[in-house]
């Protein structure tokens, strides 16, 4: 389908050129430091949750255009999201990468903007890239009270 890689390109390149949610939250917000060292990507995620939703969430940190703007999109996707909306979308995208095998339960799940990242799971080495900030988001949620 011509047309739609450019769609998608074109998606990833301007929340690389205009990251939402860029920042630090102070503590006690959750943060978590997460490294891809195959491409050089470094990803902050501060998590600020209260009963059980993500009250608000930023992100700093450098490197490929795959990286950055899967870290951008993913706050857009799971600001004020429960808890259990965000493990289930945590869920769908990387079943999305072909890291995990899709739970029925989470076929649903819409994943908006982040379908433009679905062209990175034809480069594995790019997975990575794209995996990067929620397993940073896995991380800090593992901070936060259950
Ligand atoms: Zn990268």
């Amino acid at each position: 389908m011509p047309g739609l890689e450019d769609l998608y390109r074109e998606i990833i390149l301007d929340h690389y050129r205009t990251p939402r949610n860029r920042g630090e939250l102070a503590p006690p917000a959750a943060h978590a430091v997460g490294h891809n060292p195959l491409c050089g990507d470094e990803i902050e995620v501060y998590l600020d949750v209260a009963d059980g939703m993500v009250n608000d969430i930023k992100v700093g940190g450098q490197g490929c255009s795959i990286s950055q703007s899967s870290a951008s999109m993913m706050t857009q996707a799971v600001k004020g999201k429960s808890l259990e909306e965000v493990r289930a979308l945590v869920h769908r995208f990387r079943s999305m990468m072909s890291i995990e095998e899709l739970d029925e339960s989470a076929a649903e799940v819409k994943l908006g903007d982040l379908e433009a990242l679905q062209g990175v799971v034809k480069f594995p080495v790019r997975i990575k890239c794209a995996v990067l900030a929620w397993n940073t988001l896995t991380e800090a949620l593992t901070q936060t009270a259950p």
